[in-house]
């Protein structure tokens, strides 16, 4: 099983690449996974990465940027969603560029109790004192056409982002909506109050309803559209794991997560 060749979209002046596709799903024995979706986007003389992933994700992200002729210092902004770690850690690659935040998220992060939230202590404490930061709020334009709104229940100061398009819009959703099945149910997986995430899915649901084929790229899955009032997924899903269960490096075991 090779990469996956990165879904792409156009859209108001902007190439958009899903640089890493989040995956919905944790390990039966081993927790969260945290992989996340990490979309690169190219245009209005910026370099833009909508959330970072995590440590695992680092090659990832130099190999994308490398297909384009750029290095993690030609990246100008990074947008991060919210504060956890599978999202936001990864900041630190990224010495020139502005890094985008709800400032309250941030806020509540630094506060979070040491060792016992996805709230990576150390990496928002650095983001909190660093003159990369832009502390952003809900109704910025924080980058021509990308405007971000309030997505509280996951975290308190979560930010999705609308990019306006001639179209239609694509809304990056980060963890305030996950996956399909989310979506759907109106239930979150982790959320610290049940009734302001479905609230805020329901925010969503009206943004993604407002005009025809606009696309939802979710925090742990695939980029969805519309169609016949029910959300379907665009493009395929691509996930597995190798294993050295032989006796040699070169003897791998594939494990495909792709599902049906
Ligand atoms: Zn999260």
């Amino acid at each position: 099983m090779a990469p996956s060749t990165p879904q792409q979209f156009a859209s108001s002046g902007y190439q958009i690449e899903i640089a890493v596709q989040g995956y919905p799903g944790k390990a039966v024995c081993h927790g969260g996974l945290g992989w996340s979706t990490i979309v690169l986007m190219r245009g209005h003389g910026r370099v833009v990465l909508i959330d970072t992933g995590s440590f695992g994700q680092r090659q990832l992200i130099i190999d994308r940027l490398s297909a384009h002729g750029l290095q993690p210092s030609n990246v100008t902004d990074v947008i991060l969603t919210h504060s956890h770690w599978d999202h936001s850690v990864n900041w630190v690659m990224f010495s020139k560029a502005r890094i985008h935040i709800d400032g309250g998220e941030l806020d509540w992060a630094v506060k979070e109790p040491w060792g016992l939230t996805p709230v990576p202590e150390l990496y928002v404490r650095e983001l909190a004192q660093s003159p990369q930061l832009q502390r952003i709020k809900a109704g910025d334009e924080v980058l021509p056409h990308l405007v971000a709104h309030r997505a509280p229940g996951h975290t308190p100061g979560h930010l999705i982002f609308v990019l306006h398009g001639e179209a239609h819009d694509l809304i990056f959703t980060g963890d305030a909506a996950k996956n399909r099945a989310e979506m759907l149910s109106l239930s979150a997986d982790m959320t610290y109050d049940p009734a302001i995430s479905r609230a805020t899915m329901e925010m969503i649901w009206q943004l993604w309803r407002a005009r025809p084929e606009t696309i939802l790229i979710p925090g742990h899955d695939l980029p969805m559209r519309i169609e016949n009032s029910v959300p379907v997924y665009i493009g395929a899903r691509k996930t597995g794991i190798t294993a050295w269960f032989g006796e040699t490096l070169d003897e791998l075991h594939l494990f495909d997560l792709t599902g049906a």
